[in-house]
């Protein structure tokens, strides 16, 4: 730091003071700034943005501590550290003087040289905070990109990591539902949870763009945990504020990392027994993939949750690699058919797939039925079946808020009638 060249600024409403401060510290060569009143200090301090001010308290208009609040409130003045002098002997007036964001107290009548070591140690500290602030940015951005460097050679994204761990400490992940409809009755039975990110700036995140990142590290415990206990909560808020709906299910995708989290079945049966869920209510949804991992480990965890009487569903179905002797051996109840083989018309294969299914007492739900066409023709496949074929798509509904989900259960309607007369929801 070159004392020489800061600038200090008095403010004192008594001459005398005044005189003999600025003499002093002008003999130091800084270059000093004179002020009669509190409103005369505030424009100089603006204008100038001294290093440092010696500001009296007792002045006429506006005293010392109003001065300093002003300063402290404005983001140019806000750093500039300002060491009250006055003849106050109040303790709690000195305690003041530190509240309003005094760095220090001289006690008139004042030692001139005390004055000036006070001065040029704050001086010091504020160099020195200063030199922090700019390290401190410097190391930021140097982390970044060591960051970017890491996530090219690694192939893992420590940006977006970062921001989601942000996310989930500020709560920034929402439920989607989407209704899953009986072909039979063509009434909803339940619904699937689907997270959303809502970040504050990019708006709505899909899932597609940070769930594959949250399932291969640990944030798939905090956030799968909270994905768990919010679906139910607003399970059991449906089901209690709609009498026709007293059975209906919320489907919940798990990964295979989070069934094997330590106490998971213990922290199911508890949001179980919380929100008074009838465990048959709660579907996992989880993949192929889940099935054809560390066999004997997931096997006995689904067994325990199955023992509560939790069903199963294999998600994407006909897309992974399972055997299917791993259809038989693990407790699932239903087949989710994944929507590319609806998609592609591959209605042959969704055909052997539903009569698997049936041969082996489990129920299908079928994904992406966005056309009536595609409904129909679902509808005479499984035409002897279809009280065990349920359906999902966008032509029932997109993913809904928890709002609009709640308008479509209080509408209580059959699908066949909206779709039949063209009013697609
Ligand atoms: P998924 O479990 O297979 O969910 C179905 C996806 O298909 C959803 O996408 C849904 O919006 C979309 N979809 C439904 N009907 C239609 C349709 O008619 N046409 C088309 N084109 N798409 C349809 P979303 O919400 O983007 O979710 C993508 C995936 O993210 C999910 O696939 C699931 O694997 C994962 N995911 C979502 N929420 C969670 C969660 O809470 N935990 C975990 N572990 N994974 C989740
Ligand atoms: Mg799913
Ligand atoms: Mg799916």
């Amino acid at each position: 730091m070159n004392k020489n060249k800061a600038t200090i600024l008095v403010v004192d409403d008594t001459r005398y003071n005044l005189q003999i401060l600025s003499d002093m510290l002008a003999n130091q060569n800084y270059h000093v700034l004179e002020a009669t009143s509190g409103s005369i200090a505030i424009n100089l301090a603006q204008e100038y943005i001294p290093k440092l001010i010696l500001l009296d308290i007792k002045m006429p208009d506006m005293n010392g501590y109003e001065v300093c609040t002003n300063l402290k409130s404005n983001p140019i003045t806000q750093q500039i550290p300002i060491i009250f002098i006055s003849a106050i002997e109040d303790v709690e007036e000195k305690i003041e003087a530190f509240a309003v964001g005094g760095v220090d107290f001289i006690n008139k009548p004042f030692h001139l040289i005390e004055v000036l070591a006070r001065v040029e140690t704050h001086l010091r500290i504020s160099s020195l905070q200063a030199q922090l602030l700019e390290q401190t940015k410097l190391l930021e951005m140097q982390n970044h990109s060591l960051q970017k460097e890491l996530s090219n050679l690694t192939g893992f994204d420590w940006a977006l990591y970062a921001e989601l761990q942000k996310a989930n400490d500020c709560g920034e992940f929402i439920l989607f539902y989407q209704p899953i409809v009986n072909l039979k009755t063509d009434l909803i039975t339940g619904f699937e949870a689907l997270i959303r990110w809502h970040h504050p700036e990019r708006g709505i995140v899909y899932p597609d763009l940070f769930v594959p990142l949250v399932e291969t590290t640990d944030l798939i415990y905090p956030i799968g945990r909270w994905v768990l206990k919010s679906a139910c909560e607003q399970l059991r808020i449906w089901q209690q504020h709609f009498p026709n709906y007293i059975d209906l299910t919320m489907s919940i995708n798990v990964s295979t990392k989070q069934l094997t989290e330590f106490n998971i079945v213990e922290f199911i049966s508890e949001i179980l027994f919380d929100y008074k869920i009838k465990p048959h209510c709660l579907k996992l949804e989880i993949t192929e993939g889940t099935v054809m991992g560390d066999r004997e480990h997931t096997l006995q965890i689904l067994y325990q949750l199955k023992e509560l009487g939790i069903q199963f569903c294999i998600d994407d179905f006909g897309t992974g690699y399972s055997s299917l002797r791993r259809l038989t051996d693990f407790p699932i109840d239903i087949l989710k058919i994944d929507r590319s083989f609806i998609n592609n018309d591959e209605w042959v294969i969704v055909k052997a797939i539903g009569s698997l299914a049936f041969v082996l007492g489990k129920s299908i739900v079928v994904e992406g039925i966005e056309t009536i066409a595609q409904l129909n023709m679902l509808k005479s496949l499984f035409s002897s079946s279809l009280r065990d074929c349920y359906g999902q798509g966008y032509l029932f509904a997109k993913p809904l808020n928890s709002e609009l989900a709640f308008e479509l259960l209080a509408g209580n309607q059959s699908f066949t009638l909206d779709i039949a007369t063209g009013n697609e929801l």
